[in-house]
């Protein structure tokens, strides 16, 4: 899924090449894409796309009073759409403006859970579906974190994937920050501290900066195998800080990627794979 590191890149790439452009025509194309129904989509007909922000994980298109946030999930993208067909594989929703350009969304696999809200822009981040987000993962203090860290009380790499957390992070970026901060995934958040806290807002400034640098260099988001990491999807491969071997605990829908040498005292934690099949 995209994170926060790609989306962002997104949004600054979007912003690029259709800011101030004036919107003539939003088209839902799946039923299920436009997650709301006041406000009306058709309000912002006419008005020019002021910017494309982020929040989280969602794109948020500003056209003035109204903005409509869109969540991409793991197989959505908003592209530039040359072709305008009438049904476009995996269309979910399309802006058509004045210009003759127009943004598409699609979601190709079978979650189906990309969409788009509209949402009135003063308020926007108080309302569904931006209201129940914790800090931006770059924003956030150490001192906020640990108060975090000590009302939670789940591991590492639980709080880091949580959005009403810390808002940003995914699978990948869970398992950078842990590798990063020198700390296992499985720690307890409740055991961490304000040293731990440090250690993590740390890492997470290292992660998204490597992230960003290699977004913004492309002409368009990058795929789930392209993206720089040091564990992520890597395990059997050598650690680049130490040279031990990346090992992975395997969930149904994700797999957590660690260094044992340098997050674990060198302790390998149990592969449970029977747990592929309980959860
Ligand atoms: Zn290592």
């Amino acid at each position: 899924m995209p994170e926060l590191p790609e989306v962002q890149a997104h949004a600054e790439r979007l912003t690029a090449e259709f800011g101030g452009a004036t919107l003539a025509k939003f088209t839902p194309i799946a039923f299920h894409a436009l997650k709301t129904v006041v406000p009306a989509p058709d309000a912002s007909l006419g008005q020019p796309l002021r910017q494309v922000g982020r929040r989280g994980k969602y794109l948020l298109l500003d056209f003035g009073a109204d903005t409509f946030v869109v969540h991409l999930m793991q197989g959505g993208r908003l592209k530039p759409d040359p072709k305008q067909p009438a049904r476009p594989k995996g269309g979910l929703a399309r802006w058509t403006f004045a210009d003759g350009r127009a943004l598409l969304l699609t979601e190709h696999g079978t979650e189906r859970r990309a969409g788009v809200w509209v949402s009135v822009t003063d308020g926007l981040l108080t309302r569904p579906p931006l209201d129940d987000l914790g800090p931006e993962a770059t924003d956030i203090t150490p001192e906020e974190l640990a108060e975090r860290f000590a009302a939670k009380g789940v591991r590492l790499h639980s709080f880091l994937r949580d959005q009403g957390a810390i808002a940003g992070l995914g699978r990948r970026q869970a398992n950078e920050v842990c590798h990063r901060a020198k700390l296992s995934p499985f720690a307890s958040t409740k055991s961490l501290g304000i040293d731990g806290a440090k250690k993590v807002v740390a890492a997470i400034h290292e992660a998204i900066d490597e992230g960003l640098a290699y977004e913004r260099g492309r002409p368009d988001m990058s795929s789930s195998a392209d993206r720089p990491g040091g564990v992520h999807h890597r395990a059997g491969q050598p650690c680049p800080v130490c040279g031990d071997t990346v090992r992975e605990v395997s969930y149904a829908k994700y797999s957590v990627n660690y260094c044992p040498t340098c997050q674990t005292n060198g302790k390998v934690l149990a592969d449970n794979t029977t747990s592929k099949f309980l959860k």
